[in-house]
C-alpha cells in the first residue's frame, strides 16, 4: 500500500514535471516563432523547412511562398549560397557571413548570415540560420563611397580648371605674413621653383605706382573678412626677365579654427594681354566714334550689330533704333540682288572696295555710298560677321554729274567748229597739191592730223560723259577690219616722225562690232604706244587669225609699265605716277575708255608689259565668216 501510494506520488511528481517541460517547451517554441531576429532551417538538400515570422516579415514572403522552396530561390548571388550549404554540409559555422537575398518586392536585402547545422547521430538534420539586416549600412557606405567619388570628381574638374586657365593659387596669412604660391603662380612671377617666396619679395615685384592699392586691399580684407573688396588688379615686374605683366588677384577669407587664424586663399591670373586687347579695343572705339563714316557691322544673316555715331548722321537711325534690326532697312528694293552677290563675294573671303550704289535713308531719301565691306574673323579664322564704311558720296555725286554735263557740253560746241576746221584744211590741201605746192602739202596734212588728234580728245571725252550716265551705245556693222587697221595707222604715222608704225596679219578679216568705237580702241592704243615711246622705235598693229576669233594688239618699244601699275591701269583718270613720264600729257581716261568699250563688245583688254621693254596690249574679238 505504502509502495503504491509512493509510486502515485513519484507519477504525479513527474507529470508535474513534464507539465512544466512542455511549458518551457512552448515558451521556447513561442520566443522563437516570435523572435525579432529573422530565422530559419534548411535541410539537406538545401530546402527550407521552417522559417519564423521574423523571417517573413523581412523579406515579404508568405509563409507557403517559402516553406519548401529551395534557399537558392532567394539568394541574389547563386555561388554565395552554394559556398554557404558547402561550408555547412562540412561542419564548419558561419560567422557573419555577407549575402545579399531577394526579396518579394524585387528589392535586394545586404544581411549577414549566422548559421550552424544540427545533427543527430552524424547524420545532417538541417541548419540553424539567422541574418542580420545590413541594407542601411551598406547603402550608408554607398552613398559614402558616391560623396566621395564627387569630392574627388570635382576636386580633378577644378584641378582641370585651374590649370587650363593658368590660374596661380595662393595663401597668405595676414598675421604671421607667411605666403604660400602653387607652381603656376610662381610661373606667373617668373620666380624660381626652389626660392622661397615671402611677403615681402612679393611686394617688391609689384609696380611700385600700384604697391600701396595692394597692401591696402589685402590688408583690408585680412581685418575686414569677405565683406569689403575681394580683388585687385596690379601690375608686377616679373623676378626673372622685369616684364611687365598685369595681374588680378581674388581671395577669399577662410577660417581655419578660430578668427585669429584666418588666411587669404586666393588666385592670380596674367591679364595682360586681355588688358592691351580692352585698349586696343578702347582706341578703335574712339577711332570709329569719330570717323566721319558710316562704320557698321553685321551678323552674317544680315542683322546690324554696331553703329556709330556718323551711321546716325548719315541715315538717320539712331543706334538704339537699328541695332538688332536687318541691314536690308538701308538698301533699295531694287538693289537687293547686289547685297545678296556683295555676301557671296565676301563669304569668300574677299573684301569689297569703293563699291559705289545708293541707299536708303530714315526719311525715305536715296543717297550715293561708296562701301568698303569686309569680313570679320574670329581667332580661328572663321567668318563671324561684315564691317561696313559706307561713305556718302551723295555730294561728289553731284558734283561729278555737274562736270560731266559740262564736259559733255564743251565737247560738243567744240566738235562743230572742228569739223568745219577740217573740212577747210581738206580743201586747202586739194588745191595745195593742185598747185604743186609741197611745203603746204607738208604743213596742210600735219595740219589736219593735229585737228583730227583733238577730234580724238574731244570724243574721248564725250565718250567718257555719256558713259558715266549709263548712256553709251554700241552701233554695230559688218566692216573690213584690214581697212581700219591701215586708216588709223596711217593716221597715226601723221604724228609722229621718231617711230616706224607697221600693221599686219589683218587682212580678210570681218568683224560685226562698233567700227568707231573698235577705231576709237585702236587710236587710244596706238596714240599712247606713241606717248609712252619716247625714245622712238618699233609700233606694231597686229591681228593674229585664231579660230573663230582674231586677236588684235598693239605693241611697242617704250618705257614700259611696272607689275603695281598694270593692275590699275585701266581705272579711269589712273596716271602711272613716273618721274619720266610726267610731261607727257594726258587725262587717264583713254585706257578706261579702251576696256569700257571691250567690255561692251564682251571683250577684255590685257596688258603684258616690262619696265623700259615696251609693252603689248592685246584684245580679242569675234570674227565673221564670209559665205
Ligand atoms: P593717259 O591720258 O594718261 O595716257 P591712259 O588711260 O591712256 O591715260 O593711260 C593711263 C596710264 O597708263 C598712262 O598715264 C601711262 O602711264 C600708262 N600707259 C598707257 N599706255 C602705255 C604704254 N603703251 N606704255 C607705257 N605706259 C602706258
Amino acid at each position: 500500500m505504502e509502495n503504491l501510494r509512493e509510486l502515485e506520488l513519484r507519477i504525479e511528481q513527474y507529470e508535474q514535471e513534464n507539465k512544466e517541460l512542455k511549458l518551457r517547451l512552448a515558451e521556447l517554441n513561442d520566443f522563437v516563432e516570435n523572435a525579432s531576429l529573422p530565422l530559419h532551417w534548411v535541410n539537406a538538400e538545401g530546402i527550407i523547412i521552417w522559417a519564423n515570422q521574423a523571417e517573413f516579415v523581412s523579406l515579404g514572403y508568405k509563409r507557403e511562398e517559402y516553406i519548401g522552396f529551395p534557399i537558392s530561390n532567394f539568394h541574389a548571388d547563386q555561388e554565395v549560397i552554394t559556398d554557404i550549404l558547402y561550408r555547412l554540409k562540412n561542419n564548419q559555422t558561419l560567422l557573419n557571413y555577407p549575402a545579399r537575398l531577394l526579396c518579394k518586392d524585387g528589392t535586394i536585402k545586404h544581411v549577414l548570415i549566422n548559421s550552424s547545422v544540427l545533427w543527430k547521430d552524424g547524420e545532417f538534420i538541417h541548419t540553424r540560420c539567422f541574418t542580420r539586416d545590413i541594407t542601411l549600412l551598406i547603402q550608408e557606405q554607398e552613398k559614402k563611397a558616391d560623396l566621395i567619388y564627387d569630392l574627388e570628381q570635382s576636386e580633378t574638374k577644378l584641378k582641370i580648371a585651374i590649370e587650363s586657365t593658368n590660374l596661380g593659387i595662393w595663401e597668405w596669412n595676414p598675421k604671421t605674413n607667411d605666403l604660400y604660391w602653387s607652381e603656376e603662380s610662381r610661373h606667373v612671377f617668373g620666380y624660381p621653383a626652389e626660392e622661397k617666396i615671402t611677403f615681402d619679395t612679393f611686394i617688391e615685384l609689384i609696380h611700385p605706382e600700384d604697391r600701396s592699392l595692394v597692401l591696402e586691399a589685402l590688408r583690408g580684407a585680412g581685418e575686414h573678412g569677405s565683406d569689403g573688396q575681394n580683388y585687385v588688379i596690379y601690375r608686377i615686374h616679373r623676378f626673372n626677365d622685369n616684364g611687365l605683366r598685369w595681374i588680378k588677384a581674388q581671395w577669399k577669407l577662410s577660417f581655419k579654427t578660430d578668427r585669429y587664424a584666418s588666411l587669404l586663399i586666393g588666385t592670380i591670373l596674367d591679364i595682360t594681354d586681355v588688358k592691351y586687347s580692352e585698349e586696343r579695343s578702347a582706341k578703335l572705339a574712339a577711332i570709329i566714334g569719330s570717323s566721319n563714316d558710316a562704320v557698321i557691322s553685321k551678323t552674317l544673316n544680315g542683322i546690324i550689330t554696331s553703329w556709330n555715331d556718323s551711321a546716325e548722321r548719315t541715315f538717320g537711325y539712331s543706334a538704339e533704333e537699328i541695332i538688332g534690326h536687318p541691314i536690308l532697312k538701308l538698301i533699295p528694293p531694287d538693289r537687293v540682288e547686289e547685297e545678296i552677290q556683295i555676301l557671296s563675294r565676301l563669304s569668300k573671303g574677299e573684301r569689297v572696295d569703293h563699291f559705289e550704289t545708293k541707299r536708303v535713308t530714315k526719311n525715305g531719301n536715296l543717297i550715293d555710298v561708296s562701301l568698303t565691306i569686309s569680313p570679320i574673323k574670329d581667332a580661328e579664322g572663321k567668318i563671324i560677321g561684315l564691317s561696313k564704311i559706307a561713305r556718302d558720296i551723295t555730294e561728289k555725286k553731284q558734283e561729278e554729274q555737274r562736270k560731266n554735263d559740262f564736259v559733255a557740253m564743251v565737247s560738243h560746241e567744240l566738235k562743230t567748229p572742228l569739223t568745219a576746221l577740217t573740212g577747210y584744211l581738206q580743201l586747202l590741201t586739194m588745191r595745195a597739191k593742185k598747185a604743186e605746192d609741197d611745203f603746204g602739202i607738208k604743213a596742210l596734212i600735219r595740219a589736219e592730223a593735229q585737228t583730227k588728234k583733238m577730234v580724238a580728245m574731244i570724243h574721248d571725252f564725250l565718250s567718257l560723259a555719256r558713259m558715266e550716265e549709263g548712256k553709251i551705245q554700241i552701233q554695230r556693222e559688218l566692216f573690213e577690219l584690214h581697212h581700219l587697221i591701215v586708216g588709223i595707222a596711217e593716221d597715226a604715222k601723221f604724228l609722229t616722225s621718231q617711230h616706224t608704225i607697221k600693221s599686219f596679219g589683218c587682212e580678210g578679216v570681218v568683224l560685226y562690232a562698233d567700227k568707231d568705237k573698235i577705231g576709237q580702241v585702236l587710236m587710244n592704243l596706238i596714240s599712247n604706244a606713241i606717248k609712252y615711246s619716247p625714245a622712238g622705235g618699233l609700233i606694231t598693229l597686229g591681228c593674229e587669225q585664231l579660230d573663230g576669233k582674231i586677236k588684235i594688239y598693239v605693241s611697242d618699244e617704250g618705257i614700259g609699265i611696272s607689275p603695281a601699275d598694270q593692275k590699275r591701269l585701266f581705272e579711269r583718270f589712273y596716271r602711272v605716277n613716273n618721274s619720266g613720264i610726267k610731261t607727257v600729257p594726258g587725262f587717264g581716261i583713254g585706257l578706261y575708255l579702251v576696256s569700257e568699250i571691250l567690255s561692251h563688245h564682251g571683250s577684255e583688254i590685257k596688258v603684258e608689259s616690262e619696265e623700259n621693254a615696251g609693252s603689248v596690249f592685246s584684245f580679242y574679238l569675234e570674227t565673221v565668216t564670209r559665205q
